[in-house]
């Protein structure tokens, strides 16, 4: 396969080598990427699927999808911020409820909020989410609205990025399933609004939440999975691969396999 220039220069902000092109035997170049790197799920839920901290308002308990099944882009938005459903609203400075485009073709599904996210609001900041949008340019996306495009234009080239679980979990620990339970039906209406042609699960819990297995990312990439007749894709998380950048490469072909899957669907 042969990188374009911007293609070289993504795949350089990634950190991922390439071979430089010498000349073969017969005086053809060969540029070849280097080889590096449950609970109480309501039934509703079920049939879906085959500084410090701020004070917390008191607000709606979500416990079923029911609770927001109907609800639009606003009000599921204050139902994440006024959330008490599990014990992570005690810690946050504030929720991360998602970014991007509301129709994006590609949908980004990520694990729990760190440090950052909770201090900014926003999913994916810091290193990986600095990473996270070189691996999207790369493809030709951004979470940004990209600038002199129509809308269904936008749609195509500007994700939409949500993570799993809304509230950082203190430390940094891993998310409890219960944590998960409780939040997951926030998720599971931004997929349905949303709609995606393309949904990326990147690390173990978007994994867990949305194909409902504990097989490591390993086993689960380099195929396509269904998520309600979604095409899903499992990839690394970025900040898995900030400390794996061995697994770099593995990423970029997920980020290519989902791009063939976008384009099929
Ligand atoms: Fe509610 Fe989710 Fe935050 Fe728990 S993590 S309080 S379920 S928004």
């Amino acid at each position: 396969m042969r990188w374009t220039e911007r293609q070289t220069a993504m795949l350089h902000e990634m950190g991922i080598r390439l071979w430089s092109p010498q000349p073969g035997p017969h005086g053809a170049d060969d540029s070849t990427p280097l080889p590096p790197a449950e609970r109480g799920v309501g039934a509703a839920d079920a049939a879906l699927r085959s500084g410090g901290p701020a004070p917390v308002v008191a607000g709606p308990v979500v416990a079923s999808l029911g609770d927001v099944a109907a609800l639009g882009w606003n009000d599921l938005r204050d139902a994440v911020v006024a959330c008490t459903a599990c014990g992570l609203c005690k810690g946050r400075r504030q929720t991360v409820f998602g970014v991007g485009h509301r129709r994006a073709h590609w949908m980004i599904v990520g694990e729990a909020p760190g440090e950052q996210e909770d201090i900014q609001g926003e999913p994916f900041v810091g290193k990986s989410g600095q990473l996270l949008d070189n691996m999207l340019r790369a493809v030709g996306l951004g979470r940004n609205e990209p600038q002199h495009v129509d809308a269904d234009a936008a749609a195509a080239r500007q994700v939409y990025i949500a993570n799993t679980i809304k509230c950082r979990p203190p430390g940094n620990r891993n998310p409890e399933p219960d944590e998960l339970a409780r939040c997951e039906p926030f998720l599971i209406r931004q997929l349905q609004l949303v709609r995606p042609k393309i949904i990326l699960a990147m690390g173990r819990f978007a994994v867990q939440s949305l194909l409902r297995s504990s097989e490591p990312i390993g086993r689960l990439r380099g195929r396509v999975h269904q998520y309600q007749g979604i095409p899903l894709i499992v990839t690394y998380h970025p900040a898995y691969l900030l400390r794996n950048p061995e697994d770099k490469a593995k990423a970029w072909d997920d980020l290519c396999l989902a791009a063939a899957a976008a384009r099929g669907a």
